[in-house]
């Protein structure tokens, strides 16, 4: 069993590495921006007040976070092991991730951060395409779907571009994430946690520098 965080920019590919990661241990992958997508399409209440904050590029309030996380770790598909991707994103939400598991006489395993050049990230997030059905990435140069335009496993599904792919709020969540997410490299280093990875290659080269940095 095993309990690890995805830690890196926007955009360096935390949710394919993240999907394909849980998919072949059989862990629950638990991506906090695409649980916000789910509930703004929906129109819960949750999901109106993140999906205004998600559209400007700024993060969601760190207590409505970790009760969010606080719920779906409990859930039976999450005891066999967890990947998170997208959390935790503040120093806050990283004491509150230790205490929750404490709680529960748990602990998390690594923090895996995977590092790309912004222009690269730049790049690969206006290129990004994700498919409305199952959520699956693609990259209209790197990985683009067999069509150019549908889902490979859903062909009635058009692709979409995500809102806060546009450029403006691109630059906006880089900054976010350099104040605010880049300090857990340092809480997570000094905890004897950390594990770097470079996110430069094809899918399946930095995945398999991921499970070896792992060791799963
Ligand atoms: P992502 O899909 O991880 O890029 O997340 C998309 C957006 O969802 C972010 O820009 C934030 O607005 C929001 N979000 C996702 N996870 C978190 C989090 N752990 N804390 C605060 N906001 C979050």
């Amino acid at each position: 069993m095993v309990r690890v965080v995805l830690l890196g920019p926007p955009g360096v590919g935390k949710g394919t590495q993240g999907r394909k990661l849980a998919t072949g241990y059989g862990w629950a992958l638990i991506s906090t921006g695409e649980m916000l997508r789910d509930a703004a399409a929906r129109g819960t209440p949750l999901g109106i007040e993140a999906g205004r904050r998600m559209d400007l590029g700024q993060l969601v309030s760190d207590d409505v976070m970790i009760g969010v996380v606080a719920e779906r770790t409990g859930q039976p598909d999450a005891a066999a092991g967890f990947v998170l991707d997208g959390f935790p994103r503040t120093v806050p939400q990283a004491d509150a991730l230790d205490a929750m598991l404490g709680g529960r006489g748990l602990a998390l395993d690594a923090a895996a951060s995977f590092a790309v050049p912004d222009d690269e990230l730049i790049k690969r997030m206006s290129a990004r395409r994700e498919c409305p059905v199952c959520k699956r990435s693609y990259n209209l140069e790197s990985a683009p779907p067999r069509d150019g335009r549908h889902c490979d496993d859903h062909p009635a599904a058009e692709l979409r571009q995500r809102a806060d792919d546009v450029p403006e709020t691109v630059r906006r969540r880089l900054d976010v994430y350099a104040r605010e997410t880049a300090p857990l490299l340092d809480y997570y280093r000094c905890r004897g946690r950390l594990r770097e990875v470079s996110g430069v290659g094809t899918v399946d080269e930095v995945y398999g520098a991921l499970v070896q940095a792992l060791g799963v």
